[in-house]
């Protein structure tokens, strides 16, 4: 872990690191964070700041600072968990059954409000204003969205918009932060193959379902390596297949389910009628009729030009153009709605670290963070956030290295 200058004193960091432990032991579900929420707000109550509750059913936010007339800059941080059974034994493990912060969203609320506690400090100060988002349900429920058509935006229109995501894919200590789009288009497909049953030695007189459901598997992945140009990046998975009841039996039916994502706007929209003429075409060579339902559930997350360079300066400053990293992703962001909206960036601190153990993917039950990165999230989101209110952009970085790593 490479040091640099932390605005955060001894009694600080450990706040923020028993604070992110109390959100762990304590995950919710989308649109339930209920006690994170309440801890949210009487934290921001507790500084001197008048929190909003309730936007987007249980999603909250603020304003630091008061000059109206200087620019906005938005801090977002999410909050909610999973559906995942945490490893046991941990001392600030989840205390709820089936329930886990498998993703990081407690170090990025605790991080953001210790990010809006350093602020409110120079509050008279700035020359602009804060806005501060909590929001809920970022795991493919739409939270960003429940928020802005309960009138996040609508009475403060923010100039920029900075977010982070922890990740333990990279070392503690590095910053990755990429322009362009850097997190995918997530789409979910759920597809009911309809055959005939019977039994497993009589073939000719039913219609196998598995046989066609495996069909379906091998020819979609042929929308990532026949029909998607090879420079933009595709991923096709199958992610349930549930068929059949016995050895001898053939299945009259099966459930598959799955995701496409991709990068690029143009290979986006094909998407659902590929999806849908492989299917259509696979099962009509089999004889079988078929369900699809086909949703978008993430759109791509797009990080402007000039505020990724705001971002990777603030972080050059910070710890070094060595420790600035380039890194995109597949995954989902639902901070994509708001980059949507606003010019923004979202970027990534590394929380991964080898000799401490911690090298589990999100989403997985044995997933953590090294807290010891949680300082630099801080850091730079406060330091983003003053850069972009006083236009201080000075372009320290050297260039940014190949991107596409597709
Ligand atoms: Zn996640
Ligand atoms: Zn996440």
């Amino acid at each position: 872990m490479n040091t640099f200058e932390s605005s955060l004193n001894a009694n600080e960091r450990q706040d923020l690191i028993d604070l992110r432990r109390d959100l762990h032991r304590h995950p919710e579900l989308a649109f339930e964070e209920t006690r994170t929420a309440r801890v949210v707000a009487e934290r921001l109550q507790a500084i001197g700041l008048e929190p909003r509750t309730g936007v987007g059913v249980t999603g909250v936010s603020t304003v630091i600072g008061n000059r109206c007339d200087g620019p906005t800059v938005m801090l977002r941080a999410d909050m909610d968990a999973l559906a995942v059974s945490e490893v046991p034994g941990r001392p600030y493990g989840s205390r709820y059954e089936g329930l886990m912060h498998a993703c990081g969203h407690d170090a990025h609320t605790a991080t953001l409000l210790t990010a809006c506690s350093l602020l409110q400090r120079e509050a008279d100060t700035l020359p602009g204003r804060v806005l501060a988002v909590f929001q809920p349900a970022e795991e493919g429920r739409g939270g960003a969205n429940a928020m802005i058509g309960d009138g996040l935006l609508d009475d403060i229109t923010p100039d920029a918009a900075f977010g982070l995501h922890y990740w333990s894919g990279f070392e503690s200590g590095l910053v990755a932060v990429t322009p362009g789009p850097v997190m995918g288009a997530v789409d979910e497909f759920h597809l009911t193959i309809k055959g005939r049953g019977g039994h497993g030695a009589i073939p000719h007189t039913a219609v196998d379902a598995v046989v066609a459901g495996a069909a379906v598997v091998g020819a979609l992945q042929t929308i990532v390596s026949r029909r998607s140009d090879p420079l933009g990046a595709v991923v096709c998975t199958v992610g349930e297949f549930h068929a059949g009841t016995g050895f001898n039996i053939i299945a009259g039916e099966a459930r598959l389910s799955g995701t496409l994502r991709c990068y690029d706007q143009q290979i986006w929209e094909v998407l659902p009628g590929q999806v849908e003429e492989v299917v259509a075409g696979v099962c009509s060579a089999h004889g079988c009729e078929f369900d699809l339902d086909y949703t978008r559930v993430d759109i791509p997350l797009v990080n402007d030009h000039d505020m990724t360079m705001m971002v990777r300066s603030t972080a050059c400053d910070l710890i070094g153009a060595d420790n600035v990293i380039d890194f995109r992703t597949l995954g989902g962001e639902d901070m994509a709605e708001f980059l949507k909206r606003v010019p923004g960036c979202y970027f990534f601190i590394g929380a991964g670290n080898e000799e401490k153990g911690i090298t589990a993917p999100h989403h997985n039950p044995g997933f953590d963070l090294d807290e010891d990165a949680l300082p630099l999230g801080v850091e730079m989101l406060v330091r983003t956030a003053k850069r972009f209110l006083t236009q201080g952009q000075a372009a320290t970085c050297p260039p940014i290295g190949t991107k596409d790593k597709a």
